[in-house]
């Protein structure tokens, strides 16, 4: 309705546009920014954002090059189950602790930081597994700047690891390959750093530019290196951060204590976070009362990369969620009651993933260059072969990419991929499991299954021609 004011054209026009678009709607309905973008096309307009979304808002100043500094590297620790990801995590925890520090790792508050010997600092998430961080990347958060993947060097590449891998590649984070469990007499490192190359991936030893460390997280070996090797990382990244303004970040856990109120684990990204800060995290909202470090610690301020819990929400945001510091409180609270308008509206939202049915029209409309795929089938032969043809389905318009492949039914980390890169996810021979379908559904992710292969590459050939007619 607003949107034909605004344009002055006949309120059933903007909804036959829609309908053509393959989206219901009614008049009351709020559209998703790319829907309105496309129906704004169709009548002669472009649509220009005024953000609400408050941290766009205040980080549109530009940061003064003399106030950025050195921060330290957001690293998760990823892999298959059993491979070693929590012992790891445990060792560096146990034993990292620097002369004049005091005490160690006490708190599990969802991250925490090391310094090594030469000064440097390292901030570990605390919640392993490619599931959490592409979960935070489907809420828009992207904390990790290094992902480490953990990998049994007594074991072989499995189902996870290629999830892993493909994950953190889906992000454009660089891995570090740790081949854990070396103790063991059965561990054989080779075989894993070969069957990586035989996967593309190629790692030092073998030419490559991927650093793989051999480790025993369990007796400690080699985890000093693979440290080293995350700091030598980050120095290529040049992560830096300003800390001289009010803090921003990302929300990591939060729960309700029963003494003491809601408590949340932030990692500051930018800015540095202080005691009597307003923040604003998703809906929540509250000054910063307290807040304590890894080590049991109070703290006064935290800066960029610091992970710190703080005392004073009135709620229990969600990990991933961004939050805010703002100078009024008057100021947090409306935002705070406008997102959890904007929230509401958004779970009767309109499409807000691509589809097999809309990419004809993206693709006419020129906006759409990129076709990201998820795909699963029931034997090895059938996804390369699928794989393969769709590739080379690839125009000079539009590049088809195979974010994840692999053998298996699809799971709820293929949902959630799908919704943190925006791709389809195509099935042969397979089905959703579990709880799968009903996430796709929620996070509106485009499944398509088939058991015929040419069935599968003429769907995606009508559908590049904008020839596949739209679901009823
Ligand atoms: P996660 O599921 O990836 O978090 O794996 P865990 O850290 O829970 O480890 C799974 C099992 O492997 C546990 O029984 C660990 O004790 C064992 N483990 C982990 N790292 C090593 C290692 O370096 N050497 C040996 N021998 N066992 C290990």
């Amino acid at each position: 309705g607003e949107v034909a004011t605004m344009m002055d054209v006949p309120i059933t026009k903007v909804i036959g546009t829609c309908m053509s678009l393959g989206i219901m709607v009614t008049m009351n309905q709020r559209l998703d920014a790319e829907t309105l973008s496309i129906v704004a096309d169709e009548f002669g307009f472009e649509v220009e954002f005024i953000t609400t979304d408050i941290e766009e808002a205040t980080t549109v100043v530009e940061d003064n090059v003399e106030d950025l500094v050195h921060r330290a590297p957001i690293v998760t620790v990823m892999g298959h189950v059993d491979h070693g990801k929590t012992s790891l995590l445990d060792y560096i925890r146990k034993t990292n602790v620097i002369a004049g520090e005091s005490g160690g790792i006490t708190q599990h508050i969802g991250a925490y930081g090391v310094t090594l010997e030469n000064g440097q600092k390292i901030t570990f998430l605390d919640t392993p597994g490619h599931e959490a961080f592409t979960a935070m990347r489907a809420r828009g958060a992207q904390l990790t700047d290094i992902a480490i993947i953990v990998v049994a060097a007594d074991d072989d590449i499995m189902p996870q690891t290629k999830e892993a891998i493909s994950h953190a590649q889906a992000a454009g984070v660089p891995m570090i390959f740790a081949i854990n469990k070396v103790d063991k007499p059965t561990a054989n490192p080779e075989k894993i750093k070969e069957r990586l190359a035989g996967m593309n991936l190629l790692v030092e030893d073998w030419g490559g530019k991927i650093q793989s460390q051999d480790i025993s997280a369990k007796m400690g070996m080699g985890i000093k290196e693979l440290l080293e090797k995350i700091l030598l990382e980050a120095e290529l990244l040049e992560l830096t951060a300003n800390p001289k303004k009010p803090a921003v970040g990302v929300v990591v856990e939060a729960f309700l204590d029963k003494g003491r109120g809601y408590i949340s684990t932030v990692l500051v990204q930018a800015g540095t976070l202080k005691i009597g800060d307003y923040v604003l995290a998703g809906k929540n909202h509250g000054k910063v009362k307290a807040m304590h470090d890894e080590r049991g610690n109070s703290v006064k301020e935290a800066g960029p990369s610091s992970p710190i819990s703080i005392l004073g929400l009135d709620g229990a945001p969600t990990a991933g969620d961004k939050f805010n510091v703002y100078e009024d409180e008057r100021e947090a609270k409306q935002i705070a009651v406008k997102r959890t308008q904007l929230m509401r509206e958004q779970s009767v939202r309109t499409q807000k993933h691509i589809t097999l049915a809309e990419i004809g029209r993206r693709i006419a409309l020129g906006q759409f260059k990129e076709l990201n795929i998820i795909l699963k089938g029931d034997v090895d032969g059938s996804v390369e072969a699928l794989s393969d043809s769709f590739s080379k389905l690839s125009t000079e318009e539009i590049q088809i990419k195979i974010i994840h492949k692999g053998v298996g039914a699809i799971t709820e980390s293929d949902v959630l991929l799908a919704s943190a890169s925006d791709a389809i996810i195509i099935g042969f021979n397979v089905r959703p499991a579990g709880s799968a379908k009903q996430l796709a559904d929620k996070e509106e992710i485009d499944i398509k299954t088939y058991s015929i292969i040419y069935d599968a590459i003429d769907d995606l050939k009508d559908a590049m021609e904008g020839m596949l007619s739209p679901e009823l």
